[in-house]
């Protein structure tokens, strides 16, 4: 099956991605946006691999919980069209979680992206803005959205009667008391 490790995002940051795409929406010319329900964070894409080992590795995982502010949007540029993102504020907690899962899957024999990871929630796909179009400046008149991270979630990615749909298969949950880590 098709495999990703994953950060699930709260109901008021998945409100205020959902507030975002809908002043995308009229600016776009072309551009296929996210269903609210498949809106996460990427921390490793597994591809096509065997849930068990994928498992195996999620549970070596261990870390605080910890706070993570999504905020601001921009793109990365595409031939057939940009991918929209929203960000997150630089967060050394993430960093390090998403670090560790590298490490984790790597050691467990899965290959995984050698690009060093950038934190970006896809709001959008095969996205065309009008030329002049400055995302910049409307990336500054967005509000930004905090949640607590509590687990990492590893997610099956399959088309049901052609609808992307994300499942979570199992998750690992992160150390709620700081001091007890
Ligand atoms: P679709 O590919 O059908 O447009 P999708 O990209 O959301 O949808 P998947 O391709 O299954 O679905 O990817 C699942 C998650 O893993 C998404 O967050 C996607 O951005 C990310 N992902 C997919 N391929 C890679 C890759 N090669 N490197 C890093 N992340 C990836
Ligand atoms: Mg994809």
């Amino acid at each position: 099956m098709r495999l990703f490790v994953a950060i699930l995002l709260s109901e008021p940051v998945k409100d205020m991605l959902m507030q975002t795409i809908r002043q995308l929406q009229p600016a776009v010319l072309d551009g296929r946006f996210s269903h609210r329900e498949n809106l996460h964070l990427t921390l490793a894409f597994l591809g096509e691999s065997s849930l068990k080992p994928a498992q195996q590795a999620l549970h070596q995982l261990s870390g605080p919980s910890f706070a993570m502010t999504v905020e601001g949007v921009g793109r990365f540029r595409r031939d057939g069209g940009d991918i929209l993102w929203a960000g997150v504020r630089k967060n050394p907690d993430l960093s390090a979680l998403a670090l560790q899962v590298q490490q984790a899957f790597s050691q467990k024999g899965f290959s995984l992206e050698k690009r060093p990871f950038a934190a970006h929630l896809t709001l959008g796909r095969q996205g065309l803005l009008p030329e002049g179009f400055d995302l910049k400046a409307f990336s500054k008149t967005l509000p930004a959205s905090s949640m607590q991270v509590e687990r990492v979630s590893l997610m099956k990615s399959e088309r049901i009667n052609g609808r992307l749909t994300y499942t979570e298969m199992d998750f690992v949950g992160l150390n709620k008391n700081r001091e007890q880590k």
